[in-house]
């Protein structure tokens, strides 16, 4: 493995952009008078950005912050998480009032208030939800992408909100990665493809005028474009990891949309969690300051992540001048910001951050306000609740939906015909939580019932509407039975909603140990009853098994609250002819086995079940052939790894009593961690002894198994070799019989 590399980067290597000229000179001439009335207090206070969950209006009295948030599963004042958009407008409403009575004599300085509306303005109740980015990919329409900004613009300003923490420009390269699906997709070309697109969507178009009057129409927000940089590279997609690749590979993959981002005139960058080949984002002067404010000439604010700036080496979350010399404008600290405000003020005081460059972040904080129009006091405030969920909105998130279904298998079951008798079967056949994935009415996404979503419609009431119309049936049955039989089965299953950390996996297998739907698909099958799978998910999974038990599958990825729009393609006219055809073309390569997890497009050995741009029309058909149903780790001898949760140790590691398998001998092990004993009682486990393997530590336990070993007879069928969820076919793991003494080197990594 190459050695550590440089995190620092060489900025004319890299593509310059420029920030469109839309504030006018005496939009920059009322900044730098107003910025001539302010304490250094003030000018901390703007520094600084609170959670609504630990702070109160009466705090702004003494403590002049310059914005406030409400994070993932943070409820508006005095109300309960799961709120519709007028507790939002109130909460909004009662900060700002605190803040504008201050400042006597000068004038008032108004807080931007932002919200992760990330695929509409997914925390409120009655909100349109689109779907995930990761289904956007698959469209192929940027001038979609424009339309769905304008639209969850609409709504998040309505709700009360001046800015939307989106949209996520990662460039996911190992599908683990638990917020793959908040990425368009795994080619930076895509990516780049929609960044402008979605930044004109939720800014809008215009210019700053005199006075403050902002370039912001009614009805558009800030975007925050994130997390600047590499968040999608991180080694073996941990979240907040570290991403080791060379500058060539940050600049070409994941640099890829911020020149376009900041063309359109992107008004903040959210710094990234993640680390550059060790180095923190949150502290990488190199890049925040000399890449993308030098070289990329963004003139707007860069905005941390949630208490990002405390994970830097000798800072604290209440602590840390490093981040702001580094180039952060504005620290999200939510819970921390009042410890926060006074270190900065003291480091402000004796120099520790200098004063021009508290200055410069003040400058660029108030020019974003400036340009949004916080400062007129005629600014329009749209609120009003009919905006969120609207027919013109739900019209727009329904023909997304519909265009980013991937068909990938389809023997003619589909379309079927509006006349038919359809069993809508499946756990997640009725259920728009399960639809809508994470970061939907809270964090994780999870705990929502289909009452908390007053504007949406689910899978099975979307086909229900559709047979209607043509006279046939659609029964819901979520665990498929039947008295009289369908005509056909939609089955609708997939992955459980997820944010964030929670959301990384170590295998791509489909819920591995849970066999509900496959179980359910083959009884199906054993019925004689085509079946027609809807597959949601936030990435491509290993469903090898289920592809081959179903007539018709279909990746609908996280397909938000319009339901409709998966009706709209499956089901057809009366006489089975296509309402819509299928669009959708892969923005992520599908994997052959469990094991590839770093399956990217124009890598080297790119061996994928569908490829890249994938995906079957009703123009042009296609079946495919069986496939293989053992769930290999990896594929390749000796490039094996298995994972553990932290703190589990594996002994025993067991082998199947079936296998099929006789090792003759083994020796070893050899560890990178000084030598383990372990023993194997051929019957089927190697049992790790002597001292315990520390796997509890925060990082990656990384721990070399190598065994030496000679087979005497081989594996006649699909045999595991493993651990709880984790599975490796021990064919592929010992080979075939003979005399020859192997090595195998089994990577056990913690997780
Ligand atoms: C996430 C960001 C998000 C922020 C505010 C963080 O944990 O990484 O994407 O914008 O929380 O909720």
């Amino acid at each position: 493995a190459p050695g550590p590399q440089a995190s620092t980067a060489h900025p004319d290597r890299w593509p310059a952009a420029k920030s469109p000229d839309l504030v006018d000179p005496s939009t920059e001439a009322f900044v730098t008078h107003l910025m001539a009335s302010m304490s250094l207090e003030e000018k901390v206070g703007q520094m600084i950005q609170a959670d609504t969950s630990a702070i109160t209006p009466e705090d702004l009295r003494r403590y002049p912050l310059g914005s406030i948030l409400a994070g993932g599963s943070s409820p508006p004042l005095g109300a309960p998480d799961r709120s519709p958009a007028a507790q939002w407008v109130a909460t909004s409403q009662a900060f700002n009032k605190v803040a504008l009575e201050k400042r006597p004599g000068h004038v008032p300085i108004p807080l931007m208030f932002g919200i992760d509306a990330v695929h509409g303005n997914n925390n409120v109740v009655g909100a349109t939800i689109f779907p995930h980015n990761s289904a956007l990919g698959a469209m192929r329409d940027p001038d979609l992408i424009r339309r769905i900004g304008a639209a969850t613009a609409a709504e998040t300003a309505a709700a009360g909100f001046d800015w939307a923490f989106g949209p996520t420009l990662a460039v996911p390269q190992d599908d683990r990665w638990g917020r793959a699906f908040e990425g368009y997709s795994e080619d930076p070309a895509v990516v780049r493809s929609y960044a402008g697109a979605m930044i004109e969507g939720l800014q809008g178009r215009g210019k700053a005028t005199g006075g403050g009057k902002g370039l912001i129409q009614q009805g558009h927000v800030s975007a925050s474009v994130k997390h600047f940089l590499g968040d999608g590279g991180t080694k073996d997609g941990i979240d907040q990891g570290d991403t080791r690749v060379d500058e060539d590979t940050l600049i070409r993959i994941h640099n890829a949309g911020y020149p376009a981002a900041v063309n359109a005139g992107t008004m903040t960058v959210m710094a990234s969690f993640s680390s550059w080949n060790g180095a923190k984002m949150h502290g990488n002067k190199s890049l925040l300051t000399d890449v993308l404010k030098g070289r990329m000439s963004f003139d707007g604010f860069v905005v941390g992540d949630w208490n990002g700036h405390g994970q830097i080496p000798g800072c604290t979350n209440a602590d840390c001048p490093a981040t702001f010399n580094a180039g952060l404008d504005m620290a999200m600290a939510p819970d921390s910001w009042k410890g926060l405000f006074e270190t900065t003020v003291a480091a402000a005081k004796d120099g520790r951050i200098p004063m021009a460059r508290i200055d410069d972040a003040v400058r660029r904080i108030l020019r974003v306000k400036a340009k949004l129009g916080l400062f007129d006091p005629a600014r329009p405030y749209e609120t009003r609740a009919d905006v969120l969920g609207s027919a013109e909105h739900r019209a727009v998130a329904r023909e997304a939906v519909a265009k980013s279904l991937v068909l990938l298998k389809n023997t003619g079951v589909l379309p079927i015909k509006a006349s038919a008798n359809i069993l809508v079967a499946g756990d997640a056949a009725d259920d728009i939580g399960r639809q809508s994935g994470g970061w939907t009415l809270s964090w994780q996404g999870d705990g929502n019932t289909n009452a908390d979503f007053p504007n949406g419609q689910s899978i099975y009431a979307g086909i229900a509407q559709a047979v209607k119309a043509g006279g046939g049936t659609a029964t819901l049955s979520a665990n498929g039975s039947f008295t009289k039989k369908p005509d056909v089965a939609i089955v609708v299953f997939g992955e459980m909603p997820y944010a964030e950390m929670r959301g990384d996996v170590r295998t791509l297998e489909f819920q591995p140990g849970d066999k509900q739907a496959l179980d359910l698909l083959k009884k199906l099958k054993a019925a004689g009853v085509p079946t027609v799978s809807v597959f949601l998910s936030g990435r491509p999974m290993w469903v090898n098994p289920e592809i081959n038990q179903s007539d018709a599958f279909v990746a609908a990825w996280f397909p938000g609250t319009e339901g409709a729009g998966v009706a709209d393609v499956l089901v057809g006219d009366r006489d089975g002819r296509p309402r819509r055809d299928f669009a959708g073309k892969l923005a992520f390569s599908w994997p052959k086995t469990a094991g590839q997890f770093t399956l990217n497009k124009g890598a080297p050995g790119y061996d994928p079940l569908f490829p890249f741009g994938y995906g079957l029309s009703y123009a042009r058909g296609g079946t495919v052939p069986r496939l293989a149903e053992v769930a290999g780790v990896d594929a390749s001898l000796g490039n094996t790894s298995l994972y553990f949760a932290r703190g589990q140790v594996p002994a025993p590691f067991k082998l199947a009593a079936d296998a099929g398998v006789t090792v003759a001998a083994v020796d070893g092990p050899q560890t990178q961690e000084g030598a383990r004993q372990f023993s194997w009682n051929g019957a089927g486990a190697v049992r790790i002894t002597g001292p315990e393997i520390d796997l509890t530590r925060e990082t990656n336990a990384d721990l070399l198994l190598q065994v030496t070993y000679r087979v005497a007879a081989p594996a006649k069928s699909p045999v595991t070799l493993g651990f709880g969820a984790v599975r490796i076919d021990a064919r592929t793991l010992f080979g075939a019989a003979g005399a020859d003494w192997r090595t195998v080197r089994v990577p056990l990594k913690c997780f």
